[in-house]
């Protein structure tokens, strides 16, 4: 009971400081009170408590995402890229040596942009550590 009430203060204290979300004039299908708190996936009536799943938004495009390495060169999945720095490999003593190069790169989403193999294996990379190289 305690903790609801303090679930509670929380959002309250969230909702008060974006008067622009609630401005999105939702309601509450229970209360129909329109101080609707919005936690992303899921929101919640200000009034009644009352919480429940959001429709999906519409998806807004993705905006195109642009890897550059680290001279500034635009990746594409497909290119060969080198390393410009020693990089120890997390979870091992390997080492990746400045110069290596690897298989064609794939693009993927997250901090570390690159998904390709190097020496044999497999990794994920950040796009400042290398550059782009001809095959
Ligand atoms: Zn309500």
């Amino acid at each position: 009971m305690l903790e609801r009430r303090l679930h509670r203060g929380v959002a309250h204290a969230c909702a008060l400081l974006s008067d622009e979300r609630l401005m999105s004039k939702k309601t509450c299908p229970m209360c129909e009170m329109d101080e609707i708190l919005d936690h992303g996936d899921r929101l919640e009536c200000a009034t009644c408590g009352h919480e429940w799943t959001q429709d999906p938004a519409p998806e807004e495009a993705p905006a195109e995402r642009v890897v550059k390495d680290a001279h500034g060169n635009v990746l594409a999945d497909g290119d060969i890229v080198a390393m410009i720095k020693d990089i120890k490999l997390k979870g091992s003593s390997d080492v990746l040596k400045v110069g290596t190069k690897s298989r064609p790169i794939r693009l993927v989403d997250g901090d570390h942009e690159i998904s390709c193999k190097m020496d044999g294996m497999a990794i994920a990379l950040k796009a400042c550590f290398v550059k782009k190289v001809q095959p």
